[in-house]
């Protein structure tokens, strides 16, 4: 069966003496197929089976295999020539969107979501941090794991902006310092403005959301929780992520981690003293 589809392409892996497997992301979900000869000097198909090239493929469909038979190019989201930070973190969005992309349903908003984050990744005017954390926020959401973000989930304190709250990555919510028990883990201190920073993130349209100006002690703990609470739900380690933090001469997300925990059993110390 010959099948047309358009989409993105997020991985194309080297098989055999001169084919790839290539992945890619359409508005019905994720389809992998064989690209024969693709490596070869002389096909015409490899520039529409690049990285992170929206193409339209013709697919040779036979059972559960699937082959290219064309594929043209429509248009490069990252352009060539952009730095390797952008270019790492493209990579981390792509992984991120074949991880999340699980169906048609969720396919559609996952690529939707991509296109335009990495559009912006590309564009590189607007604070990296700010695009990293909008994306994986959004990218839960799409994938129904809205954070609760109005008051303590326990008791309701807290939306007054009077109490302190804490945010905790495994249960996506907020709880009070009463409310905070000793098996909870895995949590950071957040205040009212990095609250409604997140809540902004989520419910603005998507274009004022890339938008928010946002300053930076206030953007570099938002982008914290996004990521943390990203890698709580999605339960993974990504190497692109690892290797988009080296390039920004960021620490390993587990150091990252062990001063934060450090610093909030401090502060707790301080506070029963
Ligand atoms: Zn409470």
């Amino acid at each position: 069966m010959i099948q047309t589809v358009k989409g993105l392409v997020l991985r194309n892996v080297k098989y055999g003496e001169s084919d790839k497997l290539v992945t890619v992301l359409t508005e019905e979900g994720k389809k992998f197929f064989k690209a024969r000869g693709i490596r070869s000097i002389t096909s015409k198909n490899a520039a529409g089976c690049g990285s992170f090239v929206y193409s339209e493929f013709v697919l040779d469909v036979k059972g559960d295999k699937c082959y290219l038979r064309k594929a043209t190019p429509l248009y490069s989201v990252v352009r060539a020539g952009a730095s390797l930070s952008a270019l790492a973190l493209a990579s981390y969005f792509a992984e991120l969107a074949e991880d999340t992309a699980r169906d048609a349903e969720t396919g559609k908003s996952v690529l939707h979501l991509l296109m335009n984050a990495l559009y912006l990744v590309a564009k590189e005017d607007r604070p990296t941090d700010l695009v990293k954390a909008v994306f994986e926020m959004r990218l839960l959401a799409a994938n129904g794991l809205m954070p609760s973000l109005e008051s303590c989930s326990q008791c309701e304190k807290g939306s007054d902006g009077e109490e302190t709250l804490f945010f905790r990555f495994l249960e996506g919510d907020l709880v009070c310092r009463d409310c905070l028990s000793s098996a909870d883990a895995n949590y950071i201190r957040v205040s009212p403005a990095l609250i409604r920073l997140c809540r902004h993130s989520l419910e603005s349209g998507e274009e004022k959301a890339y938008a928010l100006k946002v300053p930076p002690s206030l953007l570099k703990e938002f982008s914290r929780l996004a990521e943390k609470f990203l890698l709580h739900q999605m339960e993974r380690k990504y190497a692109t992520l690892d290797f988009y933090r080296e390039i920004c001469g960021l620490a390993p997300m587990e150091a990252v981690s062990e001063e934060e925990n450090k610093a909030n059993n401090k502060e707790e110390k301080n506070e029963t003293l």
